[in-house]
């Protein structure tokens, strides 16, 4: 037997995969059921990392599994493009992104070929592509006649550095997402995209999905649903005459009577409207100015802060009781969540206890328990259900009681509402950059916001050399006269074109219905071709976006489906996240990290086969794992037991000995594809090895259904052994049944004792009875062949088999 050359091998089959029929996705194939197996593109930054590695692999070995199991499989790739990565060479190295993008694509694309990954390569294209943007904008054309687009004046987190307006989603944590920067809040004109209106669907989409609890729970926290009450209160003077009327929202309505002040967020109207009432309006202003330096994350994470401005000479009045209360500005309450006011409790809210004792306002309990140090809270009372106090005609009754009877005095008086509020906002939905989908939208002086026509997409983004938007914050775009200056579609006048660029998620948004019909010119993907292959079965890739493009694609498949352009409300049938490669400081690998290890260079030195179950065998797929090349070997020895397996072939059939071992492979690594727990599957396939090596041969037919067991972790190798022995492509094959009457050991091992003592072991057929073990122990164990008289004998069967003498 030759030494396996892995260099050539791998390249051999490689080559072949370009154009493996067995790879391609047949639309309405007429026998096999179809399976949607969709990783989440790359980014075309161009470089193969670890990470790709851990979160292709397990995609393609399932892919290769369901296709031996006879389904007819979408595994597509294609490329993020659009945004950050070519945007900031674009202005380092004055780079045209349109050429930086296309080499990154063809680079990562031959990075996953060199790992052998079995994408059908027909589908493949990026975001940035007109084609693909053609219909991004189509959509947006879509939501926005649909009134799910709008522009208005907003407060937005802003980044100072990447002169860009990011969403909340990507400005977590107060810190920018592009460049890490702290982010600030600025009035710019922003266009949003109706998502709050789709928090219900989209909480439904997470109870559909399959996916990890953790994951679902921190998608159902962003979306931050919570149920309770609007009460109106009454703003009064100081003479009690009626000026306005503020509304507060609260999930605590039980402490209703234990108001003793009012919150507004500094933005509230209120101030504006009634700042001829309030006599202290030049402290009031200097507190909203310090306020706008503040970003949103800091306002409501900076617990410890008890800053507050006091509205003197207005009035808050509680419906429930008339107590009137005094009214303060405090920059942890928001304008854009809720009602933009809350009530405040300091007896049983721990932030409202510090800010009373701070700003000496009296403390009303309302609820039984300690207040002499601090708030006696929600938590802890809820979970006590304890009494009421204080509380008029409530007082001496338990918390929940009262909240259910509270609520309903509030809604039968027409003191308030039951309400639901989600934290989730609108998505705002441009950038001022370059490299990006333009609007297809123009701004008229007679007209207004005018839509293009549908057939006059796609609006290529102009070219230019100068990435940098101007000092105002501007989009490079509004340097290009040439682009900005249009005429109205509409009345044929004067216009201006929309300069902002759509964010980079746009683009992720809806990509995996383009691979149903990648090259359709007259539609996003027909339908009938959608319906077929209908939600993705399996959906792989990070769970650093999980708020992010997971939540957008729910959104914008829910909108495209009551648009009647998409199959279902929900995207993804099933979501794995997958783990992260941890360098040896335990963060997170990639290109950048120092002590990054090349994937390719792996892959160079050691094979694909060899790094793809390297890489899985370190960790199950939604673990973290750090990355080393201790047992690297190990891998490399197993594979070269696999490839010598061709010196040991007998005759055919499954051998009685082996069929256990066999059976039991199968059953393993059938789960374990199922569930992409990979490093198990390897486990697996190294103790049949191990089985076949101590019996000295394996026989053709259990050859062949091992090859195909290892095929999706290790392909080249395997379809180089099948093609030598049996001829032809193992990607052909179909995958073994398990035979589950093979699935019990057919030989057992009895141990033997002699008055309680072991004496011996014999191996016995599992069916074998009393009397025969018995027959079998006299002439076989040494301690029973003089033995005249047995006294008895205690048999469990697989436990104990004990001849008392
Ligand atoms: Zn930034
Ligand atoms: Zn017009």
């Amino acid at each position: 037997m030759s030494e396996y050359n892995f260099r050539e091998v791998e390249k051999k089959w490689q080559d072949r995969w370009e154009n493996e029929p067995n790879f391609r996705a047949v639309d309405f194939h007429p026998t096999k059921p179809k399976y949607y197996m969709l990783y989440e593109f790359p980014n075309t930054s161009g470089t193969l990392h670890m990470g790709h590695l851990k979160g292709t692999v397990p995609s393609d070995a399932l892919a290769r599994y369901k296709r031996f199991k006879g389904y007819n499989v979408l595994f597509p790739i294609g490329g993020d493009s659009f945004g950050l990565p070519a945007e900031n060479a674009a202005i380092k190295y004055g780079t045209n992104p349109k050429q930086f993008v296309q080499d990154g694509m063809k680079k990562i694309l031959d990075s996953f070929k060199k790992l052998g990954l079995s994408f059908d390569w027909t589908r493949t294209f990026c975001t940035s592509d007109p084609d693909y943007y053609k219909w991004t904008q189509w959509i947006f054309l879509q939501l926005f006649k649909n009134g799910k687009a709008y522009k208005q004046k907003g407060h937005v987190n802003f980044c100072k550095t990447c002169k860009t307006v990011l969403s909340n989603e990507d400005s977590q944590g107060g810190k920018c997402d592009r460049c890490g920067n702290d982010v600030i809040q600025v009035d710019r004109d922003v266009w949003f995209l109706k998502m709050k209106e789709y928090s219900e669907k989209l909480l439904k989409n997470i109870d559909n999905i399959q996916m990890a609890d953790n994951l679902k729970e921190a998608q159902r926290n962003w979306i931050g649903k919570s149920e309770g009450v609007e009460l109106s209160m009454p703003v009064v003077d100081e003479n009690g005459v009626e000026l306005s009327q503020v509304k507060i929202f609260t999930t605590c309505i039980e402490t209703v009577y234990g108001i003793t002040y009012v919150v507004l967020a500094p933005e509230h109207s209120l101030v504006d409207s009634l700042k001829d009432k309030i006599e202290n309006m030049d402290e009031v202003l200097k507190y909203k100015e310090k306020t706008a330096l503040k970003s949103e994350f800091d306002r409501i994470s900076q617990v410890k802060d008890k800053s507050g401005c006091k509205l003197c000479g207005l009035y808050a009045i509680n419906p429930l009781n008339n107590k009137k209360v005094p009214l303060y500005l405090g920059d942890y309450v928001l304008g854009n969540y809720g009602t933009g006011a809350v009530m405040a409790v300091p007896a049983h809210d721990q932030r409202d206890y510090e800010f009373a004792k701070e700003h000496n306002i009296e403390i009303v309990q309302v609820i039984d328990g300690d207040i002499s140090n601090q708030a006696v809270e929600k938590l802890e009372y809820i979970s006590k259900n304890s009494k009421m106090l204080n509380s008029d005609k409530f007082s001496g009754l338990s918390v929940l009681d009262a909240k259910k009877q509270i609520t309903d005095l509030i809604v039968k008086n027409g003191f308030g509402r039951v309400q639901i509020n989600y934290k989730m906002q609108d998505w705002p939905f441009n950038r001022q950059r370059y490299w990006g989908e333009p609007f297809p939208v123009v701004f008229c002086d007679k007209c207004g916001i005018v839509p293009l026509d549908e057939k006059d997409l796609p609006l290529l983004l102009p070219e230019t050399n100068d990435y940098l938007p101007n000092e105002m914050g501007d989009s490079p775009l509004s340097k290009i006269e040439s682009f900005v200056h249009t005429k109205c579609p509409k009345c044929g006048g004067d216009a201006r074109r929309e300069t902002d660029t759509m964010p980079n998620w746009a683009g992720s948004s809806w990509y995996w219905l383009r691979y149903c019909d990648p090259h359709n010119p007259n539609a996003l993907a027909d339908i009938e071709k959608l319906k077929y292959w209908g939600s993705v079965d399996c959906y792989t890739g990070g769970t650093e976006h999980i708020t992010r493009h997971v939540l957008y694609a729910f959104f914008w498949q829910n909108f495209l489906y009551e648009i009647g352009v998409a199959p279902s409300r929900d995207p993804f049938i099933r979501k794995m996240g997958s783990g992260l490669i941890l360098d040896d400081e335990g963060k997170k690998m990639s290109k950048s990290s120092k002590n990054g290890v090349s994937a390719l260079t792996v892959v160079e030195k050691y094979g694909a086969d060899v790094t793809r179950m390297h890489i899985q065998f370190l960790a199950g797929y939604e673990d973290n794992c750090m990355w080393t090349f201790n047992g690297i070997d190990g891998i490399v020895n197993f594979l070269d037991r696999v490839w010598k397996l061709q010196d040991i072939v007998r005759d055919d059939g499954v051998s009685d000995k082996h069929a256990y071992a066999l059976n039991t492979l199968i059953k393993k690594v059938s789960e374990d594809y199922e569930n992409l727990k990979l490093n198990t599957a390897i486990s697996a396939c190294m103790i049949f090895i191990k089985t076949i090596k101590e019996d000295g041969y394996i026989t053709r037919q259990e050859l062949k259904d091992f090859l195909i067991c290892l095929n999706p972790l290790a392909p080249h190798i395997t379809s180089e052994i099948y093609e030598r022995v049996f001829g032809g492509d193992i990607a052909n094959e179909t995958f073994p049944e398990v035979d589950e009457s093979k699935l019990v050991l057919s030989e057992i091992e009895i141990p033997v004792q002699v008055n309680g003592k072991l004496k011996g072991v014999l191996k016995v057929s599992k069916d074998t009875t009393q009397d025969e073990i018995l027959s079998l122990a006299k002439t076989n164990i040494e301690a029973l062949k003089n033995v005249d008289t047995i006294k008895k004998v205690i048999f469990v069967p697989g436990k104990i088999f004990n001849v008392i003498v």
